[in-house]
C-alpha cells in the first residue's frame, strides 16, 4: 500500500488508548520514510516495488532514522502549532510539545514493523523475513479488501475515541 492513507488507520486506536505515549505524527512520518524505496521504484519502473525496506530488518533500520531524526522534527512542528494557537488565543487546542524517547521508540517501532506486516498481507514481493527467508506468512492472512475493511474500521474507531477522550478534562490528543 505505498503512500496510502490506509497505513494510518490501526494507528487511531493506539492514539486514543496510550495518549501521550504514542505520536501519531511520528507514526504518519514513519510510513513516509517506510515507502521511499517503493516510490523509487515506482518512478524507475521496477517490476517489484517493495525491497530492502520493507523486511523487519529495513524496517528496524528505517524505525531507527525515524527515530532520531522524526522525534526532533515533530516536535519542532508541535512547537510552531502552539505558537499559532497562543496567536490565535484558542488554548483548548494546545498540545504537549514533547515526545519522550519511550513513546518515541514504541511509536516507530509499532510504525515500522506493522508496515511490513500491512504490506505483507497484500503484496506478493514483500518477504518480510529476507535475507533469511524468501517466505512471506502474511500473504492473504486476510483478502485486500477486509484488509481495507480492516484499516478504515480502525481509523473511525480510533479517530471517535481520540474524541470521547479530548473531551475529558485529564486527557487530550497531544499529536
Ligand atoms: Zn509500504
Amino acid at each position: 500500500m505505498p503512500f496510502t492513507p490506509y497505513h494510518m488507520g490501526p494507528a487511531f486506536p493506539v492514539k486514543g488508548a496510550s495518549g501521550a505515549r504514542f505520536s501519531l505524527l511520528l507514526y504518519g512520518y514513519t510510513q513516509v520514510l517506510m515507502d521511499i524505496e517503493a516510490l523509487y521504484r515506482i518512478l524507475n519502473h521496477e517490476p517489484e516495488l517493495h525491497g530492502f525496506s520493507h523486511t523487519f530488518i529495513g524496517a528496524t533500520l528505517i524505525g531507527a532514522v525515524a527515530l532520531v531524526t522524526g522525534k526532533p522534527l515533530v516536535e519542532f512542528w508541535l512547537k510552531c502549532w502552539n505558537r499559532l494557537i497562543n496567536i490565535t488565543h484558542a488554548e483548548q487546542f494546545l498540545v504537549v510539545e514533547k515526545i519522550h524517547w519511550k513513546a518515541a521508540l514504541s511509536t516507530v517501532a509499532i510504525g515500522s514493523w506493522l508496515h511490513i506486516v500491512l504490506d505483507a498481507i497484500m503484496h506478493h514481493d514483500v518477504h518480510p523475513f529476507a535475507p533469511f527467508s524468501e517466505a512471506n506468512p502474511f500473504l492473504r492472512i486476510i483478502d485486500v479488501r477486509e484488509l481495507h475493511l480492516f484499516c478504515i474500521t480502525t481509523a473511525l474507531f480510533g479517530l471517535a475515541w481520540i474524541g470521547v477522550a479530548s473531551l475529558l478534562p485529564v486527557r487530550r490528543p497531544e499529536n
